[in-house]
């Protein structure tokens, strides 16, 4: 089994939903080893299906070949749990082809945002960017996430910062015009730590709306992390200076959930707990110097956290669900279906 389609780890989703047992699937991102071992440690741990994505920021910081090779490892290491390979907000065609070219199984084209992802595109932009993506990576069997509506918050650099919720009318517009596998929704949730005042107010009467009117296409959630008060205030114990911040209660992505959101992405929250594991080593122990001595509880920490939410988001144990199925059965799905 091991890498395959993101459609298939979606498709599982969203037949629990219609069966009345709705359960979703987290996106966790990676740029380095001990990240991707704790990923997986937590799916083994929890049996769960999972998605793990890269951002550009990732491919550039790791090189693409080091990602690359490091997700194949997860793969040959992980035969029996299902992974998809994703790319987070990809930016261009250019990007995608690349993507693809390196062995990822799902891409993410953002045409809510025009090239440089910071400024907010108009809605003929993004048809026609998604479009080409579209048209281009269901040729390779891959699948394609595209974004309507804006986020709020900046993260790696991307986002425009300001929320715009997603129209359940365009939506099924858009999805007639592209042709997308998934589609990530702006429903009140923000990208980065720094989200929110106070507990945000998730739209959940248009995650009702949308899944109506689309049935058949998957629905992400971005800016998901729950930002735990108790991870800020270790990260401040432990000589950190991070202000007090609300991210989105796992209560409010269990509700979603209900209401038909198959994929949830969150980055946040990971890189919180290996914050706080790695400051209170170099606390507690200031005499190590091994860097092994703090990569070590970061993993754990990370495993922690991610093991949580496949409970929280009811993946854990659902690796049977997920069909197996290769990149040229989906060249022959995609080139018999309508769109
Ligand atoms: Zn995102």
């Amino acid at each position: 089994m091991a890498l395959i389609p993101m459609r298939m780890i979606l498709q599982a989703s969203l037949d629990a939903y219609k069966t009345g047992k709705p359960y979703a699937i987290g996106a966790y991102n990676v740029n380095n080893m001990e990240q991707i071992q704790g990923i997986m440690m937590a799916a083994n741990k929890t049996q769960s299906p999972v998605i793990i994505q890269a951002s550009r920021g990732a491919l550039k910081y790791a090189d693409m070949d080091y990602l690359k090779h490091l997700m194949l490892a997860a793969a040959e290491l992980n035969p029996g749990i299902p992974i998809a390979m994703h790319l987070d907000h990809g930016n261009s065609l250019d990007t995608v082809k690349k993507a693809i070219a390196l062995g990822f199984t799902s891409v993410m084209i953002d045409g809510s945002l025009i090239e440089d992802g910071k400024t907010a595109s108009d809605y003929e932009y993004n048809v026609k960017v998604t479009k080409a993506v579209v048209d281009y990576a269901h040729k390779f069997g891959v699948t394609v996430e595209g974004e309507l509506g804006t986020l709020g918050g900046i993260e790696d650099g991307v986002g425009s910062g300001k929320i715009h919720l997603t129209d359940p009318n365009q939506a099924v517009k858009f999805v007639k015009e592209t042709g997308v596998d998934a589609l990530a929704i702006a429903i009140g949730t923000s990208h980065g730590a720094y989200k929110f005042k106070e507990e945000p107010k998730i739209a959940f009467d248009i995650i009702e709306k949308i899944r109506k009117t689309i049935p058949d296409v998957f629905l992400v959630s971005h800016g998901s992390s729950s930002v735990p008060h108790e991870l800020i205030d270790l990260i401040n114990k432990y000589g950190g200076n991070m202000q007090k911040t609300m991210g989105v209660p796992v209560e409010s992505l269990q509700k979603a959930i209900k209401l038909g959101i198959n994929k949830i992405n969150v980055d946040t929250d990971g890189r919180l707990a290996v914050t706080a594991a790695i400051r209170k080593v170099f606390v507690d122990s200031p005499d190590k110097f091994d860097p092994r001595d703090y990569l070590k509880p970061a993993r754990e920490a990370l495993s922690n956290i991610i093991a949580q939410r496949m409970t929280a988001f009811g993946t854990a144990g659902h690796i049977k669900y997920v069909k197996t199925a290769t990149l040229k059965d989906m060249i022959k799905l995609y080139e018999n279906s309508p769109a």
